[in-house]
């Protein structure tokens, strides 16, 4: 596949460059912001250092995520947990902080592309990739649509309503919920979830997997679709449908 790699350090650059061509990819490696937004449109993932030399990331990574759907990774030096909530919800697929294993970082990349296929081609590959041993879509009445209170979620459409209307979750959102409908009895642990939607249970994404949850929470106005298990994890919650969201209704 073909790489964008937007990185003004050299030595990093050539590093990256090397092992990404090692894994078959060709890399168009640039060093300054306005390149990336030229070559974006050419590429099938990118890898994109936060410090460069003509504009912040983080607008960069805005304004890439306007004109390319291209599956995308920050690699930076900013390890604050306030950067990387930035750039998770600016819109990167995962995060990356240096030094890291070029091993751990390849794996990433391989997850964040299998996970950026086409709607339908992914819901097939997630329910293959999950296992038999879920059993996803294949519920005791034949359904793959998990009710909760007025909540539909449809796991082989990929679909989420609240009280009929369509919420527009992100794809890892969806993938979040998908995993915990799909066994709505259990409470799943957060190094399972990582694990499944990630990839990885490595810490970088465990601070991600809070921000997907806040995601769905407020998206859906239902926060009590999931619920937290402290300590361990997440399980899917009991929705009222008379209520609803308790936070926009005015009950006497
Ligand atoms: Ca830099």
């Amino acid at each position: 596949m073909h790489a964008l790699l937007v990185e003004d350090d050299d030595r990093m650059a050539h590093a990256l460059s090397t092992a990404l061509a090692r894994r078959g990819h060709t890399v168009r490696r640039v060093g300054r912001a306005l390149d990336a937004l030229l070559h974006a449109h050419e590429a099938e993932f990118v890898l994109l250092d936060l410090g460069l030399p003509d504009l912040d990331g983080i607008q960069l990574l805005r304004r890439l995520r306007a004109v390319c759907a291209a599956p995308l990774i920050v690699v930076t030096a900013r390890c604050e947990e306030r950067d990387i909530v930035q750039g998770l919800r600016a819109g990167a697929d995962d995060y990356v902080v240096k030094p890291f294993r070029m091993a751990e970082l390849i794996a990433r990349i391989d997850t964040v592309r299998r996970r950026s296929d086409p709607a339908a081609h992914e819901a097939r590959e997630a329910r293959q990739a999950r296992g038999d041993r879920e059993r996803l879509g294949d519920r005791e009445d034949g359904s793959a649509v998990v009710r909760r209170g007025d909540v539909d979620i449809d796991l082989a459409g990929r679909t989420v309503t609240v009280a009929g209307a369509e919420v527009a979750l992100t794809r890892r959102e969806f993938d979040v919920l998908a995993h915990l409908a799909a066994r709505p009895d259990q409470v799943h642990a957060r190094e399972e979830i990582l694990d499944r939607v990630w990839g990885d249970v490595l810490l970088a994404a465990s601070r991600s997997l809070d921000v997907h949850v806040a995601g769905i929470r407020s998206k859906t106005g239902r926060a009590e679709l999931v619920r937290t298990v402290r300590g361990f994890g997440y399980q899917l919650g009991r929705v009222d449908s008379r209520t609803g969201s308790r936070t926009d209704s005015r009950l006497p």
